[in-house]
């Protein structure tokens, strides 16, 4: 299995590559540096340069395992390419979704194993989680921003792993929802992300390498969202 280019390299937002295929509007390269979205984390932004010209990156679509570049103009490429990545853009979606990694390990350890029902990031610097949370004290959810940024002070190591996808599911809190985890690799692996003496979690995202970037985080709002559903809002501040 070859982990993408962006799980691997996170912090590396410019890469010179070649363009495998093309079709109108969109390219297929040999490597590349974009996080095509998932998992409640945006796409990335950036765009292509070559020689005589450059394209604003529109997007991504996934066919058969493979990240195609959606371009809004229909430009003639072929041969070398610079793919850039928006660094500051990618930057805040992985420190946002560091600390939604730690929002979340400390509802679930604050309130017996709940469940995520959903979550997705913004490109203001908000987010918004979701957890399945019935009975909830929402006093006692407002509470936990100050064990989020202790988490986030203390910049705790931040890794990645693969696990057999089968094993995965027979570790109690691995896999928080259908909705956040990865799909399995072809090979029937799935990825980890583990917090050191924090969390571990399936996760197809990209991080921080430790927790404490530039931000602290801070909830905003609470919402009962249906009778099972609390939804917390937050913001980088
Ligand atoms: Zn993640």
């Amino acid at each position: 299995m070859q982990p993408s280019f962006y799980h691997e390299y996170p912090r590396i937002f410019s890469l010179e590559t070649e363009v495998l295929d093309a079709a109108p509007g969109r390219l297929l390269l040999a490597a590349s540096p974009f996080f095509p979205g998932g998992g409640g984390q945006l796409p990335d932004r950036g765009l292509l340069r070559w020689s005589g010209g450059e394209a604003v990156v529109a997007g991504f679509e996934i066919i058969e395992g493979r990240n195609w570049v959606l371009l809004r103009t229909r430009p003639e490429v072929a041969g070398k390419v610079e793919a850039v990545v928006d660094a500051s853009f990618r930057c805040m979606m992985m420190e946002m979704h560091t600390y939604t990694h730690i929002l979340n390990a400390c509802v679930y350890q604050s309130f017996d194993g709940a469940l995520v029902t959903g979550v997705q990031m913004n490109d203001d610097g908000t987010a918004r989680m979701d957890f399945d949370l019935p009975d909830a004290d929402n006093d006692k959810l407002r509470a936990l921003e100050a064990p989020i940024n202790a988490a986030i002070e203390k910049d705790l190591q931040v890794s990645d792993s693969y696990m057999p996808f089968v094993q995965a599911q027979g570790e109690p809190g691995l896999i928080r929802t259908r909705s956040v985890a990865p799909p399995p690799t072809a090979d029937g692996m799935i990825r980890i992300i583990e917090i050191a003496g924090l969390d571990r979690q399936a996760c197809g995202g990209t991080h921080l390498a430790s927790t404490r970037g530039e931000k602290r985080l801070r909830i905003v709002k609470i919402d009962n969202k249906g009778r099972h559903n609390r939804r917390v809002r937050v913001a980088l501040l």
